[in-house]
Order: C-alpha cells, then structure tokens, then sequence
C-alpha cells in the first residue's frame, strides 16, 4: 500500500477516500480537511477569536491541535462536570495539553454544588445527558460571551453529525433537521457563531490524527454514555460503511446540499432576556437557570431543621 501523496509506505488507510498515507502526509491531509472545511464553510478567519471548547478527548484536542498549527488565534474552554474520576482525569489531560503548548484555557469548575451534573440530574429527574447538554450549552455561550469570542468551536465529527442526523430523521425531528449544520449563524448579540471544522473527518481518522500527534487524550468514555442512543445509532452507521465505504460522508454531505432546506425556518423570533444569567432565552428564565431553581426548591424542601428548631 502506497502513499496516495509521496508514493512512500502508507500506514492509514482512509477508506472513505478510497485513499492512504505516510504518517507525515496523514497529518498533512487532516489539517488541509480542516482548513478547507473552514474556508469553504465560511466558519471564521485568522482575525477571529475563536473559543475551542475543550472536553479532553481526542476530537476536540486534535481540532485545537490542527487550529493552533494553521495559525488561528484561539483559546480553550473546558468545563469540570463533576462527574466523579471521568471528570477529573478529562480536566488533567486537557490542563496537560494547553499547558504543554503553551496556549490559554478557560476552565469552568462546576463540579462543586448544584452545578454538578449528578446533582443537576438527581434533583430534577432528567437524564444525566439531558441535564449535561443544557448546563454545556449555557457555560460555552456564557464564556464565550463574557470573553468576547465571536466564534466557537466543537470537536463534533463526521461520525457524531451522521448518528445526529440518522436520530433526528428516524424521529422527525424537523425543528432540529433545520438546525443541523457545520456553522450556525449567531441569532442575538450575546451569542457567537457556532462551528464544527471536523464536520466531516471521522471518528477514526481523528484518532489517528491525535495519536500521530502524539496528543495525550482521555480515552475512557463518560460513564453516563453507556446505553445512549447515539451509540447504537453510531454502531448502525459503522455497519452500512463496513459494507459501503463513504456511507456517512454522502448522508451527511447529501443532507446539508440538498435535503436541509426543506426544513429550514425564519427561525424562532428575537429572544427575551433571561431573568436569572442575562442569556437570551424564549421564556423568562433560560433552561438553565429553570434547572437550577429547581434543584434549589427541591433542596430547600429536603433540609432537615436543626435539632431544637421543630415546633
Ligand atoms: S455522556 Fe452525557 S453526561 Fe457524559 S459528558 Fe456526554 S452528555 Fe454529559
Ligand atoms: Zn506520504
Ligand atoms: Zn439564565
């Protein structure tokens, strides 16, 4: 097996490409995959501040990696879940990362008090991942806002966009079909444009980009990912492109070219500000700050009275 670029020996195969590279040319292709997707995309430019967001995993410590080598001005943002040992490790490597190359990282703790997600999940009955999505969403606005980024950006791959999209259709999810693409325009001051540069690198190839490069990455998956839907949906999809190779690129591909808009909206109408942070929200409190009343009421029901304070 050759290397498609120098005809040297070739040691990743990527068969979505029908292709494979030399280490040096892998590297080479994955970072120019990225740039492309950034420039075709229009997802932001080397004036931009461009805030990563930062779980310690291989996708988003590759995509940092390639941003940082391809000269953008970036910074991380990490936040600290709470959720136990996974929590903690996934904080290490990533301090570990920024720390080694010398590039600044926001770390947001919330593993103290309501804030956690165990406590978030427990108090208010949602799933852990549902309570999980609404708290990310909030802090990655939140500090990007504060910091004055105009862009951020997540390490969603190609596999990650293609299990999204086999769930939204399988459930018609329309309102979310509308909003499924690799950028997503800022709709009020105080949020910044949303984009995903690994859109359409796999999973694989973002694993062999961040063990090429070395990238010191947490492997271990969260704890509350056992049994999601997005797994099985992901296994599904590794099935069909076993068989034909290209199958999540074309799904994902086909869909932003030309199933998309048809379920493309005005959009929701100009949001309010929040009672509680000062995010916009369509309600008077943002989802967020709805669960965190909500764990307080509950814990202020549950607090026992001091011994000599019941009537
Ligand atoms: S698996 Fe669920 S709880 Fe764990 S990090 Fe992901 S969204 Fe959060
Ligand atoms: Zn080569
Ligand atoms: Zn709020």
């Amino acid at each position: 097996m050759k290397c498609k670029r120098c005809r040297g020996k070739a040691v990743v195969q990527v068969r979505q490409h029908n292709a494979a590279f030399c280490r040096g040319c892998f590297v080479f292709f994955f970072q120019r995959q990225v740039q492309r997707a950034i420039e075709r995309e229009r997802m932001f430019t080397l004036d931009d501040a461009v805030l990563v967001a930062v779980s310690g995993g291989k996708d988003s410590l590759a995509l940092w990696d390639v941003l940082i080598e391809l000269g953008y001005r970036t910074a991380g943002v990490h936040l600290a879940l709470g959720i136990g040992g996974y929590s903690r490790r996934s904080t290490e490597k990533t301090e570990a990362f920024a720390c080694r190359r010398g590039v600044r990282l926001i770390s947001v703790r919330l593993d103290e008090e309501d804030a956690a997600i165990p406590t978030l999940s427990a108090f208010t009955n949602r799933p852990a991942c549902a309570a999980c999505g609404t708290s990310k969403r909030h802090h990655l606005d939140r500090v990007a806002f504060e910091q004055g980024f105009s862009v951020l950006a997540t390490g969603h791959n190609l596999d990650d966009e293609a299990a999204r999209l086999l769930g939204n259709v399988l459930h018609w999810q329309v309102q979310h079909l509308a909003k499924q693409q690799p950028v997503l325009a800022s709709t009020h001051e105080r949020f910044a444009r949303k984009v995903k540069p690994l859109f359409r690198l796999s999973e694989y190839e973002a694993a062999v980009y961040a063990f090429v490069r070395g990238i010191d990455y947490i492997i271990e998956e969260c704890p509350n990912s056992v049994g999601a839907t997005q797994l099985v949906y992901k296994d599904v999809l590794n099935r069909l492109e076993a068989v034909m190779p290209g199958t999540k690129l074309a799904f994902v591909n086909d869909f932003l070219r030309t199933g998309r808009a048809a379920f493309a909206t005005d959009g929701a109408g100009l949001p309010q500000t929040c009672a509680g942070c000062g995010m916009p929200t369509f309600a008077s409190l943002c989802s967020y700050c709805s669960l965190l009343r909500e764990v307080e009421s509950k814990r202020a029901r549950f607090v026992v009275p001091a011994a000599g304070t019941a009537q």
